[in-house]
């Protein structure tokens, strides 16, 4: 249930002569069950108006409460009015109907009319019996859903305690994790702070190696409206921070570029001397890969950079094997070799103790694009040699979603 809302029936509500106190409880425990009650409403006995106030309650909210004017007087409404509005023919139940006459005969009254009427529900309503009282209560299903409960205190209470654990408590939980990168997990967090506080649907941050993720759980009386509720927090999370999202739940940022160059008509070529085949490993593990993945190399030695990619020795030499430079000649022959749209390299020093001359953790990343070929520097400093290699791997082909 996303929206509910609340109707309190009664002229004596509106004439002060009574405290609302119904709403507040139904508002109450609807909240235990993580429904959130968006408005209130006081209409009274009266026919017209009472029909204005339920029809703008279905156009706004999914769940309607409606307590009061279920009683024997000619002013007791509710029931004719939802039953016009909806629709739905009112019929006897006899469960309710023997109810009354017993309590009647116990009391040695005669059954009027209006005693009778109590035992009325819409067609098709799950009725709710009243177990310290005549009027049963009603629930009636529907793209509204709508709840009718007796305006007597003790009576709406007692159906509330009832109903609530049944209708709400095999709730169905749904949740999705939202996974973003680049974004730290400070400034995440920083985004949706306020959005973090809220009961359903509940919002968690939790990081792992170079990405972040907020998970959104909601509770819920069906899978649709728990879906539904998810949807809405995660629409306002990506207005926030949309641009460092790249997917959902098992989704990789692998998975993600793979379909963004899928619809593009594109292709890709990697090549690797830090991550050892993990990119390729990577791209190749998300199905479909080869609609868009052409190949590449492991080129780990000098040797074989030269061999395969054409990176001049010299070039080596000059600015070590962890350069800029090699990064660039790397993509630049993978790309004369395979003609990709798009190709990436990956040189970089990943310690414990450097090889390369170069602080480990530095890594450079060389990114071939249509518009050309650009190496990125990147620096992962006191961190584990399969850390800088994961997030030299991710780094990269985030550089190819930018
Ligand atoms: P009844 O069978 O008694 O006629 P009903 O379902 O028709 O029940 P009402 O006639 O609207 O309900 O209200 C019965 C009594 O319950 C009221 O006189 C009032 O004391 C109390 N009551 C009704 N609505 C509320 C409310 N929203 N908050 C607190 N008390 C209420
Ligand atoms: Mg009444």
């Amino acid at each position: 249930m996303k929206r509910a809302e609340i109707i309190a029936v009664g002229s004596e509500l509106l004439l002060g002569e009574i405290v609302n106190t119904n709403a507040s409880y139904i508002s109450e425990q609807l909240s235990k069950y993580g429904v959130s009650v968006l408005y209130h409403q006081v209409v009274g006995d009266n026919a017209e108006r009472m029909r204005e106030t339920f029809e703008m309650a279905r156009r706004r909210s999914d769940l309607v409460i409606v307590t009061g004017g279920l009683g024997p007087t000619a002013d007791d409404v509710t029931k004719t009015v939802l039953s016009d509005l909806l629709e739905r023919p009112i019929v006897r139940d006899e469960e309710a109907f023997h109810t009354i006459q017993q309590f009647l005969r116990s009391r040695n009254r005669e059954m009027n009319e209006g005693d009778a009427r109590q035992a009325d529900v819409l067609a098709g309503a799950d009725v709710l019996q009243n177990p310290v009282g005549l009027a049963p209560g009603m629930w009636i299903e529907g793209e509204t859903t709508w709840m009718l409960l007796p305006g007597v205190p003790r009576e709406m209470r007692a159906l509330v305690d009832v109903t609530f654990p049944k209708k709400f408590s095999g709730a169905t939980l749904v949740s999705e994790s939202l996974r973003f990168y680049e974004i730290g997990e400070s400034a995440l967090d920083d985004a949706v702070k306020d959005l973090l506080n809220g009961s359903n649907p509940t919002v968690a941050p939790y990081a792992e190696t170079g990405e972040a993720r907020l998970r959104i759980s909601a509770r819920a009386i069906n899978e649709t409206v728990a879906r539904a509720m998810i949807q809405e927090m995660k629409a306002e999370i990506l207005s926030r921070v949309g641009s460092y999202y790249f997917g959902s739940d098992d989704e990789t940022i692998a998975s993600y570029l793979v379909q963004s160059l899928t619809r593009h008509h594109q292709t890709l070529a990697i090549a690797e001397s830090l991550t050892g085949g993990e990119v390729q490993s990577m791209i190749t593990s998300t199905p479909g890969a080869s609609a868009v993945f052409l190949g590449g190399v492991v080129t780990y030695s000098d040797e074989l950079k030269n061999r395969y990619l054409g990176v001049a020795l010299d070039t080596i030499e000059q600015h070590s094997v962890v350069s800029k430079e090699v990064a660039y000649e790397m993509v630049d022959g993978l790309a004369d070799q395979t003609n990709a749209d798009y190709a990436l390299s990956f040189t970089g020093e990943a310690g414990p103790t450097s090889s390369s001359g170069r602080p480990v953790g530095t890594v450079y990343i060389g990114v071939k694009t249509p518009r050309g070929i650009e190496v990125i520097e990147r620096m992962y400093p006191h961190q584990e040699r399969n850390v800088i290699r994961m997030r030299a791997a991710k780094d990269g082909l985030w550089a190819l979603i930018q």
